[in-house]
């Protein structure tokens, strides 16, 4: 394993949705520079085993069954985790979904599910998490917003709107935390092979029609987010706050 890009030893990070997915690879990234993880989600065997698979690499992680659209769910958890494993200092706000319909059909309920997830518990997650960070003027909080959040495709409405907002979003906050030391920046992703994904890349004619509009050519492996999420965690960020990074093999380049 290449050597980390940050010491992250004896800090305390929070992934939502750490139990698959992007989340996963975030929460692997992180251990391997020695943060301790709290890993967030609805369903505990995932949890449990992504936990275990972090623990290997010689730090503590637990996984923390909660469903952030609650906001007295996050609440209690976050005050669970700043007892049990001290901080929070780095919070992913990495959970979210991806509903996907023409808006002549797309239904109140999946508008409604969209913005309590990709929006709504963005915002408990940081208020809650902003309890420890603001006294202790030390955070570093990672948005994952998505390149939907910033160009236009078909059947995506709810989406876009939320990863778009998530960007306005990390802005405010950036400004907002600066004089508290807490750096808020938004990572966003192109596309990567995951659960929410997979049926996409899965259809061949519609996977060649979205490498063509990839530089790089490629869908990455879903490692290759660890980098930018250990500068993005660690000191080396310290001057860098209120961004959109993109991760997107150069689309939103073109
Ligand atoms: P997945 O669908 O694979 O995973 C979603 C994760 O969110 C799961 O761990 C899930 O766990 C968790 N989650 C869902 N609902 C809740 C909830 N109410 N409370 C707590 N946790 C919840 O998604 P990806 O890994 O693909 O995506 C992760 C992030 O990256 C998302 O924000 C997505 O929008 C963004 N992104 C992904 C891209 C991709 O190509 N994959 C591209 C651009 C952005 P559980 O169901 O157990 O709760």
């Amino acid at each position: 394993m290449p050597a980390p890009a940050a010491d992250l030893s004896g800090k305390t990070a929070c992934v939502t949705g750490g139990g698959r997915g992007l989340g996963r690879a975030i929460a692997l990234a992180l251990a391997g520079a020695g943060a301790d993880l709290a890993l967030i989600g609805r369903s505990a065997e995932p949890l449990a085993e992504t936990a275990r698979d972090c623990e290997a690499l010689g730090v503590r992680a637990r996984p923390a069954v909660c469903d952030v659209t609650v906001r007295p769910q996050v609440d209690a958890l976050f005050a669970q985790i700043h007892k049990e494993l001290g901080g929070p200092h780095i919070l992913v706000n990495n959970a979210g979904t991806s509903r996907q319909s023409p808006i002549l059909d797309f239904t109140d309920e999946n508008w409604q599910a969209t913005l309590d997830l990709n929006l709504s518990a963005v915002f408990y997650c940081c208020r809650a998490a902003g309890r420890y960070m603001v006294p202790a003027r030390e955070g570093k909080v990672i948005n994952i917003g998505s390149s939907a959040g910033s160009r236009g495709r078909p059947n995506q409405v709810a989406y876009a709107a939320t990863k778009a907002g998530i960007m306005g979003f990390t802005k405010a906050l950036a400004v907002e935390w600066a004089p508290h030391n807490i750096q808020v920046n938004c990572l966003a992703p192109g596309r990567f092979n995951t659960e929410m994904t997979r049926s996409r890349i899965e259809d061949e004619e519609a996977n060649e029609r979205f490498l063509r509009m990839t530089p790089m050519g490629r869908v990455p492996e879903i490692g290759e987010i660890g980098g930018l999420i250990l500068f993005l965690a660690g000191p080396g960020s310290g001057f860098m706050t209120g961004q959109a990074v993109h991760l997107d093999g150069g689309s939103s380049a073109l």
